[in-house]
């Protein structure tokens, strides 16, 4: 298991996965051009040496390959099914992250007004964006009552020392700010850029106890050891130990500003929205840093390659609970890893998957899509959805829609104040009288075609 960051480039650059860019690139748009490219052609990991107006080299592309997502989970062989299933097993333990006295993470501090946002390789992502974004780091944050919370958010630079933070509407973090802003109080949180490659996409799970789980825990369990955190120099919070950059920092109470737009996970420019501000205390970092960055885009881009495992994972343990029928999920690469959901049951009921499909809108994944089809359909094929589909379903029995649901800030069709539609199509077969047969043809498979192997 990687430790830190810097052992999985090790590892990447010796299978040739990881490749130095050593021509100035431009912060604007320039590093996004090249990890847009990366993506597209599923290629290495880039290390752009020379952005314009930093020291500091920019890392990106580290998931653009589903196989490099399985790697960063501690997978060997890169395969996803085998990183899922070390996931869920990770999931279902737990093991809390552990308290050491220093970490390299606090190598080199800038306190107070040195800590200045502008001596970061902060880059703008694509032309109409608001401005420069930090994206990629994964914001530490404590609540009182239900503990510690690790998640991803957009957020734009404002400042030298203000960042505007973006949420949809069921963030735990955001959860967390409202409780402390009805006290008048700011939240501590830190934004943790190139912690050891797995924590970005534990990140993303939901833990099975909700807004109380500890996605920490769950990273702990996957590494086969407890994460090793050290207090952040300035607020009450810990960090991984072996990250590359810190920005410590307080949400202020009461405080809200126009942030966006920013080229979304959607494909599209998100919408601006109306979000809290950061104070920033702090920006520690290891010497000689590498700020990471995850780019987004229209997909199959390494934000949804990255967001694939633990979104599946953790839908399939939460609709599983509920629903023993539920045999496998997938979220397709075209709903971008979000709001399209195929769901493969064996139906013990009649309308089990409008049932399914109400419970998959009470996520926070932003699911505006459910498909429900019998196990003999293979869901991560889009043809043999779209035949269970076609030869399944009659629009006016097999369709729900959910009006009025919350939705997030990426996704370009929501209405004013983020309201969207939900549709459920129950593509199974009825429950409990005949259908017609699926034709198979004995022996097609052991069939030997003569000169073909
Ligand atoms: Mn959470």
């Amino acid at each position: 298991m990687w430790t830190d960051l810097r052992a999985f480039l090790d590892a990447l650059r010796k299978k040739g996965e990881l490749v130095d860019v050593t021509e100035s690139t431009d912060p604007y748009c320039g590093v996004t051009a090249g990890l847009q490219k990366t993506c597209k052609v599923g290629g290495p990991a880039l290390l752009f040496r020379n952005v314009r107006g930093s020291d500091i080299p920019v890392l990106g592309g580290l998931y653009a390959t589903p196989e490099r997502v399985a790697l960063a989970l501690g997978c060997d062989s890169g395969a996803a099914t085998q990183a899922a299933k070390a996931l869920e097993r990770a999931s279902e333990k737990g093991v809390p992250p552990v308290r050491v006295d220093s970490g390299p993470c606090q190598e080199i501090c800038w306190l107070g007004d040195q800590a200045d946002l502008g001596r970061l390789p902060i880059i703008t992502h694509a032309p109409d964006d608001g401005g420069g974004y930090i994206a990629s780091a994964v914001a530490f944050g404590h609540h009182p009552v239900h503990g510690r919370n690790l998640s991803i958010h957009r957020c734009m630079v404002r400042g030298p020392r203000s960042l505007s933070i973006a949420f949809n509407s069921q963030s735990h973090l955001l959860s967390y700010f409202l409780d402390a802003e009805r006290e008048g109080r700011p939240l501590d949180v830190a934004q943790v850029i190139g912690a050891e490659p797995l924590v970005p996409i534990v990140s993303q799970i939901m833990p099975d106890n909700g807004i109380d789980g500890d996605e920490a825990d769950v990273a702990g369990a996957l590494r086969g050891a407890p994460l090793p955190m050290v207090r952040c120099r300035t607020i009450d919070v810990d960090v991984p130990a072996a990250a590359e950059i810190v920005i410590e920092g307080r949400m202020l109470p009461g405080v809200r500003q126009m942030e966006g737009p920013f080229a979304e996970s959607s494909g599209y420019y998100g919408q601006g929205k109306n979000s809290p501000l950061i104070e920033v205390t702090a920006i520690t970092m290891r010497s000689e840093p590498i700020y990471h960055v995850i780019h987004c885009g229209k997909p199959p881009s390494e934000i949804h390659f990255m967001c694939q495992i633990p979104t599946e994972v953790s839908f399939h343990r939460y609709i599983r609970r509920l629903f023993p029928s539920v045999v496998a999920v997938h979220f397709t690469p075209g709903g971008i890893v979000q709001h399209h959901v195929v769901v493969a049951i064996r139906k013990n009921y009649n309308q089990e998957p409008i049932n399914i499909g109400l419970a998959a809108f009470g996520t926070n994944i932003g699911i505006k899509q459910v498909v429900v089809v019998d196990d003999d359909i293979d869901i991560t094929d889009p043809v043999d959805v779209e035949w269970a589909i076609a030869t399944r379903v009659q629009a006016d029995e097999d369709l729900l829609v959910i009006p009025r649901l919350a939705g997030g800030p990426v996704d370009p069709s929501s209405r004013q104040d983020s309201v969207v539609s939900g549709v459920v199509i129950d593509a199974t077969r009825p429950w409990g009288r005949p259908y017609p047969q699926v034709v198979t043809v004995p022996g097609a498979e052991q069939f030997r075609i003569p000169g073909v192997k």
